[in-house]
């Protein structure tokens, strides 16, 4: 047996975090052993599980000038490799018409603002610039005209990404069980108990989202849970051709987003962010508030009266004061971790930037023993 081929990669955490971390390191170590060990896959739909609910789209918060915008534009690029079919980490695409396998589509966004530019978040402090602006084709700032009532600016986003994440999830695992890679359903109270029952685990990647606040020996009182309430509404007859948002701030509470999905996905109207609630409950008053402000912001929708309600969603985002945990930690157990969790509202448009950093950690790690 070769170096590579006694690896035992374990990952926990089956999420679009887990996942992509997993297609990542296959391709990389085609020879090694990986495992995926998650409570939730594709298919579920927990409170306990936050990629399912995510809205989702590519329209990066970050602003810090540094990692937070290299995964995001990462991601931006490996999107748009994958629906051009090219080979990203060995996984490729079908194409299917106009669309694709994978439930991922290019689209516009307009993004409105209700306060001045310098007070949105938007900007990169160093920089005093949207760090974004080229990678999405030159943004372009909304006329008085095309700004609805009271908005004080708006950008047009010429092309961004939507995802239709029931679709996008499946297709992930479809990619990990082509490589050969291992799911197992099981709940862990502890990263020690989970290596007490894998013991040929060489590495062990730490993807648990929100888990990693209740795993034993992990308790990182850092991560608090972010809900948000969204709902699945039916296509209109009018289409929408392009995604909205309108927000006082680039991350506020009262974030309204209209979010057509790819593959028949329906449209999903947001939102709301509500720090430490736990909360699973739909919030009727919420979810009325959030239709009024969707209907009000995207005209193709129509009256809230002819909404076609499909589905009533809550999920929690894995937020973390200090940002997303991406770091080895060694020592602690018998084999180094690397825990790749935090991913707050962001884990999709930062999914594959984050993999490809688990990427050059475990490298630095191992060095040449786990061999290429
Ligand atoms: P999860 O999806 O929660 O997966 C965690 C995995 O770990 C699961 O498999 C779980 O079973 C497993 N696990 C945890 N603990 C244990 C344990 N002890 N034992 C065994 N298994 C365990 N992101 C975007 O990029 N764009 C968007 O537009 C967007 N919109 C959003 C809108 C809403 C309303 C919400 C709620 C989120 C949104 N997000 C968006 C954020 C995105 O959904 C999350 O960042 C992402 O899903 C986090 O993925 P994850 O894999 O880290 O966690």
């Amino acid at each position: 047996m070769s170096a590579s081929e006694s690896h035992h990669i374990t990952i926990l955490g089956a999420g679009v975090v887990g996942l992509t971390t997993s297609l990542v390191l296959a391709n990389t170590y085609p020879a090694a052993r990986i495992t995926i060990v998650a409570k939730h896959f594709p298919g579920d739909r927990s409170i306990e599980y936050t990629s399912p609910w995510a809205g989702a789209n590519w329209a990066s918060m970050a602003h810090d000038n540094g990692p937070l915008e290299k995964y995001d534009e990462v991601t931006f690029h490996r999107f748009g490799e994958l629906i051009d079919g090219k080979v990203v980490h060995g996984c490729k695409a079908i194409k299917k018409g106009e669309g694709n396998e994978l439930g991922l589509g290019r689209q516009g966004m307009w993004a409105v603002f209700d306060a001045p530019i310098e007070e949105t978040g938007i900007l990169t402090e160093e920089t005093g610039k949207v760090w974004y602006d080229s990678l999405v084709g030159g943004l372009r700032e909304l006329s008085k005209e095309e700004l609805p009532k009271d908005a004080v600016f708006g950008l047009d986003f010429p092309s961004t990404f939507r995802i239709n994440t029931q679709v996008y999830l499946q297709w992930l695992q479809s990619q990990a069980l082509a490589k050969g890679i291992t799911l197992i359903r099981r709940h862990y109270p502890s990263v020690s108990k989970l290596l007490g029952d894998f013991p040929s685990t060489t590495l062990l990647i730490n993807c648990t989202g929100l888990g990693s606040l209740h795993l034993s020996d992990i308790l990182d009182k850092n991560l608090y849970p972010t809900r948000g309430q969204t709902l699945l509404v039916a296509e209109p007859k009018t289409p929408i051709n392009r995604m909205y948002l309108r927000s006082p701030k680039r991350i506020d509470p009262t974030t309204t987003y209209v979010f057509p999905r790819p593959l028949g996905g329906g449209v999903i109207l947001g939102g709301s962010r509500q720090d430490n609630d736990w909360s699973a409950e739909w919030d009727e008053e919420l979810g009325k508030d959030i239709m009024k402000r969707c209907c009000e912001l995207c005209p193709e929708l129509g009256r809230v009266e002819d909404l076609q309600i499909i589905a009533k969603n809550v999920g929690l985002r894995p937020s973390r004061i200090g940002g997303p945990r991406i770091e080895t930690e060694k020592g602690k157990w018998d084999v180094p971790v690397v825990h790749c969790y935090g991913h707050a509202g962001a884990g999709y448009q930062s999914s594959w930037g984050t993999a490809e950093r688990v990427l050059e950690l475990v490298q630095k790690t191992f060095g040449s023993s786990l061999k290429l």
